[in-house]
């Protein structure tokens, strides 16, 4: 390895370089309590062996806790203020359209990983989903490729010729446990086969926004996990465990969703399309939270009394927090020109969307459980082993993961 190699700095962070594989995995939509009761329930033997020894920490992820701003302060060690992608989406005043923020144009700022690759690092990356990838890999040199489209690799785009073959699983379906898994069984295969120094490796919440914590469903999936960070610890790599954000149940005593329609709500107050809301956690893959989450941003016309309309909403039950723009970018971090004139953030059991008649739930075959919020904040940090030089009443950011376990363990 090239433990005697001058640590990197990348946005303003030093990381040393690591003295054994490091592979740090995102796992989506990872609630501190899947983990507490799968090991409880003897589901995670790996995990219950490694953690007593290990580093077992708790974090903050981003807000809005959802999977690209939090994906992205992972590997470039930043707040979305700094890296500039605040959600799924965001409105362009100037185009007056609501753009994806999921091509690296948006990105402002460079990653560890490819910070480590242009060292001369080997690196590598599997996502779950195919619209991470290529933020993930913006100017990295190396193998980055996703689950969903592991069958169009090509050696040019994705640094290896065949995803699929080298992982020996079928293509799974991208509503599915699978979907990870085959994240995990890559990570394997290519620590087996290429050794990188630096991997990343990058879940789907799919079983998380239908299964509760302790549910047998979840638990075998965290079973599952556990039996490839067994794998990952066998081939000799630091294991380092954290979440792009929680999960909660998102519904009433009966099961059925706890919606504020705030579209609506606005568009009866100020008349029809006066006010925009936009729902960051929109992407083209719904069906498992029918685009509902608790965090929305809200657009203006010029001339618009906001602090009127802040108090208004605000007053919405079932609203946490709602804030204008600077103060909602002050206490988030988050890039001022990203976001509309107000934040709005619900309680843990309350999600907020546009209009009723534009979010189809049929595709929902299980309560209702999502993320989006302040109450989705608190997500793990895992490392197999141990660290020093991290004070308890440090505040730790899923964002840390790449510091601690590059610069603290040993
Ligand atoms: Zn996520």
């Amino acid at each position: 390895m090239s433990a005697a190699q001058a640590p990197i700095e990348v946005n303003g962070r030093r990381y040393a370089w690591p003295d054994r594989p490091l592979v740090v995995v995102c796992v989506d939509g990872c609630e501190p309590d899947y983990v507490r009761q799968a090991i409880t329930a003897g589901a995670m033997p790996y995990l219950a062996s490694a953690l007593p020894s290990g580093t077992e920490r708790l974090g903050d992820c981003v807000v809005p806790s959802f999977t690209n701003p939090n994906n992205l302060s992972i590997v470039t060690g930043v707040a979305p203020a700094v890296h500039g992608i605040s959600g799924n989406y965001f409105f362009d005043r100037e185009s007056g359209a609501e753009v994806m923020m999921n091509d690296p144009r948006y990105l402002r700022c460079g990653t560890i990983l490819a910070a480590f690759a242009q060292d001369g690092a080997r690196v590598a990356v599997v996502t779950a989903k195919d619209k991470l990838r290529r933020l993930l890999g913006h100017g990295m040199s190396g193998v980055c490729f996703s689950s969903e489209k592991a069958n169009e690799t090509t050696a040019a785009e994705h640094g290896i010729a065949d995803g699929l073959g080298l992982v020996g699983m079928p293509l799974p379906s991208v509503y599915s446990a699978e979907l990870s898994e085959f994240v995990f069984a890559a990570g394997v295969k290519l620590l087996e086969s290429m050794r990188p120094e630096i991997m990343y490796l990058s879940t789907t919440d799919y079983v998380q926004h239908k299964n509760a914590p302790g549910s047998p469903e979840a638990n075998e999936f965290y079973g599952m996990m556990d039996g490839y960070f067994a794998k990952l610890a066998g081939l000799g790599a630091t294991v380092a465990i954290t979440a792009d954000h929680g999960m909660n149940a998102k519904t009433d005593a009966s099961g059925r969703p706890r919606v504020i329609y705030l579209q609506d709500h606005l568009d009866e107050w100020l008349g029809a399309g006066h006010a925009r809301v936009i729902l960051p956690i929109t992407d083209p893959y719904v069906v498992h939270h029918g685009a509902l989450g608790s965090f929305a941003t809200v657009y203006f016309p010029e001339g618009t009394d906001v602090a009127r309309l802040r108090e208004r909403v605000g007053g919405l039950p079932g609203m946490e927090v709602v804030l204008e723009r600077d103060a909602a970018c002050r206490r988030f971090e988050l890039p001022p020109d990203r976001v509309g004139d107000l934040v709005a953030v619900s309680e843990r059991h309350v999600v907020i969307g546009t209009s009723e008649s534009r979010h189809d739930l049929s595709g929902l075959d299980a309560p209702l459980r999502s993320h989006g919020g302040i109450s989705e904040q608190t997500v793990p940090l895992l490392i197999n082993r141990p660290t020093r030089g991290v004070p308890g009443d440090r505040r730790l950011r899923n964002f840390d993961i790449f510091d601690l376990a590059l610069n603290h363990v040993g």
